[in-house]
């Protein structure tokens, strides 16, 4: 584990433990620390540090206690398992204690485990590899086939009576067909998790109450196991996966337990693998890291056993886990760390977009330096503030974000002027974000700039070689790209004779883009791709654009008032100009239909309300193949309205001018046979 981290819940850093303070008294200090966020993770469902800081104090005792055995107390929390039982529930005492496991935190970990297993039990080992599921661990008592309790880990040695909450989980068995060998009385044991999706609906019933989030499914399932009432267990959806039969019965390996609960009716995770070797382990775990967000529940690692049930007899047991079996963990995907500062980051559109620098910290396997937030209002809402300690969350490639602000303060406010150019920040309503109203900004010219160049396909045009263009003087919007000369190229730092050449060669290849090619990258606020197409397909040229009307554009499904007025905005102002600049250095948008001579040539189609046996957009490709032209809003010069269920003011318009109206089978009869 990194010792270097932020220090953030008394984990210390290594040259701080160095010169400091005698290892007894930091030993009782990691003692009541670990002690407290068990309390809260196992006994209030509340964890108050990540699982990772958690483990890195939890380690850092480990390491002292191997160094100093003299230090070593029958109570410390390396001696025992989990949390403790509450007083809410009866206590329950398990026939034989609830472990922990060891934990392998990297390849060397998990190699130094395998190294251990063959030396007391020699070469052949076969592993039983199995998905760690992140929920809570779970007793489940059978007396001749019958569930009889249902009992948490609780410390390991008395847990919770939950009997009454579990048996509302509909994947337990109420009662089951022991199998043959099994005794009267067995126990069956295994995890209890929180599907993903079931934990999302949660959360967002509770914004729509008006109620804060759950911060993270494992916590949450805890939390619902342990309730008063099981009505409030049985309305959240609870899963389970098993994986420990007491007594074995006819098993003879971890193995063959699973593919016994399994016959037995239990819910057991088809996502395991016997493995003959450790680099087989390792493999297998890489590719569920890989995989594990195409999972519909959270894992935190694999668990890793010695499969067969001689070897682990012979391996036994230490303090609080097994040495035959280990839990290969994942990198954490939520992590703790502090804001040191919230800026802006100004777009190509002026907007401005919150960003919190916080201690570098390690999410999902990546350090994570700054978090983008949406707008003021968000900041606020989450109540980040500079030096808040925030959680972060990343999984897979998601972009990193705070998921929670410990102590929340709304209050943070958008600069009034632009931290850029110093130009004057509005909001203007009904928008959200805050903008730079400057046109002549320097951030927004070079974003516009960055993403003329990326949307036109313009190659080796990246944000060092536009800062150097601006900064002196060749470039001040897209058009002067044109007129840059390989001269002038070369000058530039990172390019030579030929590289000039061929970006001079990239750029005037770019002079024929399709229409919706070029209105996308001309970065009118509000036109995304997918308008700009929309637009393309509608007007058909850029002159036929810019003379749009704000009601000739709303017009166009998909196109609401604000984007009409700024489009229309756009063409009226300084966009005019730069078109027609574009135009003058050669740029040629390329119409969007050539009209074809099919047998739809020269006619135009409106599709409006549902189509039953094709999307939208295949019929109106369908209508393009054929050489017609589909168009988004109803006019005298359209041929054929196509409505379906649901049409509403385009048939009205339509029925209105008298124009010909098929429905989706006269439509079909249209096409060629
Ligand atoms: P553990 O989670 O590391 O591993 C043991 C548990 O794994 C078992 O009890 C079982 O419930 C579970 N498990 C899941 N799938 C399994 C499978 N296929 N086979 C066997 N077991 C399986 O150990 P732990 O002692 O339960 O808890 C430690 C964990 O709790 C750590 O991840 C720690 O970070 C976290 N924790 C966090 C805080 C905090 O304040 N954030 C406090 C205490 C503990």
């Amino acid at each position: 584990m990194n010792s270097e981290k932020p220090n953030l819940t008394g984990a210390r850093s290594q040259r701080q433990r160095k010169k400091a303070v005698d290892p007894a008294v930091r030993v009782q200090e990691l003692r009541e620390l670990i002690r407290r966020h068990e309390h809260a993770y196992y006994v209030l469902d509340e964890p108050a540090v990540s699982d990772a800081e958690y483990d890195a104090l939890f380690l850092e005792l480990r390491r002292i206690e191997e160094e100093r055995p003299d230090l070593l107390t029958t109570d410390s929390p390396t001696q025992r398992v989990g949390g403790e039982a509450s007083d809410q529930f009866a206590k329950v005492r398990h026939r034989s204690p609830m472990l922990s496991l060891q934990n392998a935190f990297d390849e060397a970990e998990i190699r130094a485990f395998d190294k251990r297993v063959r030396a007391a039990v020699g070469e052949k080992v076969v592993y039983c590899a199995e998905l760690k599921i992140d929920g809570l661990a779970m007793s489940l008592t059978y007396a001749k086939g019958r569930l009889q309790r249902a009992a948490t880990r609780g410390d390991g040695t008395v847990g919770e009576d939950v009997t009454a909450n579990v048996r509302t989980i509909r994947s337990v068995p109420l009662s089951v067909t022991p199998a043959k060998g099994l005794p009267d009385l067995f126990e069956v044991r295994g995890e209890v998790y929180f599907p993903i999706a079931g934990f999302e609906k949660l959360n967002r019933e509770m914004e729509a109450a008006g109620k804060p989030r759950f911060v993270n499914p494992r916590n949450t399932a805890a939390g619902s196991v342990r309730q008063i009432d099981p009505n409030v267990t049985a309305s959240r959806d609870l899963q389970t996966f098993m994986y420990t039969l007491d007594p074995a019965g006819p098993a003879r390996s971890q193995w063959d337990v699973l593919n016994t609960l399994d016959q037995m009716g239990f819910r057991v995770n088809r996502n395991r693998r016997r493995l003959k070797s450790i680099d087989e382990v390792i493999d297998y775990h890489a590719d569920w890291q890989r995989r594990r967000h195409e999972l519909e529940y959270e894992i935190d690692g694999m668990v890793v056993k010695v499969d067969g049930f001689a070897q682990q007899l012979e391996l036994g047991f230490v303090a609080r886990s097994p040495r035959w079996a280990i839990a290969f963990k994942y990198a954490p995907e939520q992590a703790e760390t502090e804001v040191e500062k919230i800026d802006c980051y100004v777009g190509r559109t002026g907007v401005l977009t919150p960003v919190a620098h916080v201690k570098p910290v390690i999410v999902g396997g990546v350090t994570i330096k700054n978090v983008t937030m949406h707008n003021e209002a968000q900041v606020n809402e989450k109540g980040v503030y500079v030096g808040a300690r925030v959680m972060i969350h990343r999984a897979g490639d998601v972009i990193p974000e705070i998921v929670s602000v410990k102590d929340p303060k709304p209050g943070w406010r958008m600069p009034t002027k632009c931290p850029v150019c110093g130009g004057e920040v509005v909001r203007e309503e009904p928008y959200i974000a805050h903008r730079c109203i400057n046109p002549f900004c320097g951030a927004q010219r070079l974003e516009r700039l960055r993403h003329f160049a990326a949307v036109m396909d313009i190659e080796g045009l990246g944000y060092a070689t536009l800062t150097q263009v601006i900064d002196r003087g060749v470039v001040e919007d897209p058009s002067d790209l044109y007129g840059m000369s390989k001269d002038q190229v070369i000058q530039l730092e990172g390019f030579a004779d030929k590289s000039a050449q061929n970006l001079v060669d990239r750029i005037a290849a770019s002079r024929r883009p399709d229409l919706w090619r070029f209105l996308y990258a001309l970065g009118i606020p509000q036109v995304g791709e997918a308008t700009a197409q929309l637009l393309a397909a509608e007007f058909g040229s850029i002159d036929s654009l810019r003379e749009a009307t704000e009601e000739d554009l709303q017009r166009i499904e998909g196109v609401g008032p604000n984007m009409a007025g700024e489009v229309r905005r756009y063409f009226q102002g300084h966009g005019a100009e730069l078109v027609q600049k574009l135009i003058a250095a050669g740029v040629e948008p390329q119409a969007a239909e050539a009209v074809g001579d099919g047998p739809f040539a020269g006619k135009t189609f409106v599709f409006t309300g549902t189509l039953e046996t094709m999307s939208r957009p295949d019929a109106e490709a369908l209508v393009r193949k054929l050489g017609g032209k589909p168009a988004g809003s109803v006019s005298a010069k359209t041929d054929f309205v196509v409505a379906g269920p649901g049409a509403g003011s385009k048939l009205e318009r339509a029925q209105k001018l008298k124009l010909t109206i098929l429905d989706e089978e006269q439509f079909k009869a249209l096409l060629p046979k």
